[in-house]
């Protein structure tokens, strides 16, 4: 008797060990591996004029701690439609597959979908198109991620509450003639707003923030070249909180997106803002839970890891963080220049003002190589503006050559297999220290919620 009174007391106390959480946050960094967390809080450090060590953002000192795998099921390399789906859905698909199983025949239940069927308000926030793999992952369910105006369509049925991003990136179908989309989500009781002060002000039940129209509808401006109109996911995140805050819990998942978007060009200077970005946003649901720490669950996490970073592995070992801090426009903004005619020495002369780097003996002739093999027609000189062709790869090669400056060594311009880090503080939160894998997270921040997964 006294050892089935001692198993029920021990068996209580272990499933008690977390109330209900009932505001749920799950941040994603599109490609944030342990390399782009580290070489930001290297960045984080230098700028407080420290040598060497470690800045903190926002959610690395989480109590909780942990990482995943991220391989999918057809990849050692996923993409982000199957991770996405792992951990929105818990399953493993094919690359390319959104919320659906590896042939395309089923659909999968996500978190989100789970949690609103128990009354939780859903909010899903992107800094990138909202119907892009990430964010659609949690309402669609497409054979592949780039059926924008399907994935369009299941987000007007989702019932979900609150959706930001930047807008949409087919809403009138691949041949311009289909239904508009805004159609559909307004005939599904949606309104749209595009602007913070009218998302603000809405009284609407069901929200979908967008950049305005005169704005790209891709994505939000890189942190590092933001105008001081131009949303920020701590703003977005400010008013998804607001807009979601009910008695019976929300689900809100906040994506920062281009911090895969830097990485993918070799942008070290633009991702570690963009990181920056993401923890800002991160502090504001931080501030929240300070409010509701017994009913609140934070989880921050990534996709995969971009670019294959090594911190200290660019030009001759490089450490000097501190050059990012000189670094003061994105790779768009270096691809804008060179999609124009450019001569050799404005190329020279904008790198120097906009990324800070004084271009030593090998740079130059790296430099000059990868600006001749671009030229249509070699130039007469190094003043002659020339038209270049490729010039994506050639922003590439150049930022590759800029970020390695500043310490920032990427082995590949895709996605790698490597484990991600995975953060987590509130209730439930030690559910997530640990190895693990991507498919388990919407698992445990169910088990966290205390709702069944079947
Ligand atoms: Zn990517």
């Amino acid at each position: 008797m006294k050892k089935i009174f001692i198993f029920t007391v021990f068996a209580l106390s272990a499933t008690l060990a977390w109330s209900q959480a009932k505001y749920i946050f799950l941040f994603v960094g599109d490609g944030m591996g342990f390399g782009a967390v580290t070489l930001t809080e290297d960045y984080l450090a230098a700028r407080s004029a420290k040598a060497t060590g470690s800045g903190a953002l926002a959610f690395s000192t989480f109590p909780a701690t942990g990482f995943a795998t991220t391989y999918s099921a057809s990849s050692l390399v996923t993409c982000s439609a199957a991770s996405g789906t792992a951990f929105a859905c818990g399953s493993k698909t094919r690359n390319g597959r959104l919320g659906m199983n590896e042939d395309a025949t089923e659909s999968f239940t996500s978190i989100a979908c789970r949690l609103k069927e128990k009354g939780y308000k859903v909010g899903i926030s992107t800094s990138v198109s909202i119907d892009h793999a990430t964010p659609a992952a949690f309402y669609a369910h497409q054979p592949s991620r780039s059926m924008y105006y399907e994935v369009a369509q299941d987000l007007a049925k989702s019932g979900f509450d609150f959706f930001s991003g930047a807008g949409f990136l087919n809403p009138l179908g691949k041949d311009g003639k289909q239904e508009s989309v805004f159609d559909l989500i307004a005939q599904n009781g949606y309104t749209v707003v595009r602007s913070l002060s009218d998302c603000q002000s809405s009284t609407a039940p069901k929200l979908l923030l967008l950049q305005p129209e005169s704005k790209p509808q891709n994505a939000y401006p890189y942190a590092i070249d933001k105008a001081s109109d131009d949303y920020t996911l701590t703003q977005t995140t400010a008013l998804a909180i607001e807009k979601l805050q009910n008695g019976k819990g929300f689900f809100l998942m906040v994506e920062g997106g281009k911090i895969d978007w830097a990485s993918h060009s070799n942008d070290a200077g633009s991702m570690v803002r963009e990181v920056m970005d993401l923890s800002d946003a991160v502090k504001v649901a931080l501030d929240f839970y300070r409010k509701y720490p017994k009913q609140t669950l934070i989880v921050v996490t990534a996709d995969h890891e971009t670019g294959g970073l090594g911190v200290g592995s660019g030009e001759g070992g490089s450490t000097d963080t501190q050059g990012l801090e000189k670094q003061k426009a994105s790779e768009e903004k270096l691809n804008r220049l060179l999609e124009k005619a450019t001569s050799y020495s404005e190329l020279k002369s904008w790198l120097t003002a906009n990324m800070g780097i004084a271009i030593s003996y090998d740079n130059e002739m790296t430099l000059r190589n990868l600006f001749a093999a671009s030229a249509e027609v070699l130039p007469a000189s190094d003043d002659t503006p020339c038209t270049l062709k490729r010039t994506e790869s050639l922003t590439k090669s150049i930022m590759r050559m800029v970020s390695a400056k500043s310490g920032g060594g990427y082995s590949t311009f895709g996605h790698t297999g490597t484990m991600v880090p995975v953060y987590a503080i509130g209730e439930g939160s030690e559910l997530f220290c640990g190895k693990i894998d991507n498919t388990d997270i919407p698992k445990k921040i169910a088990k966290a919620a205390k709702v069944e997964w079947k």
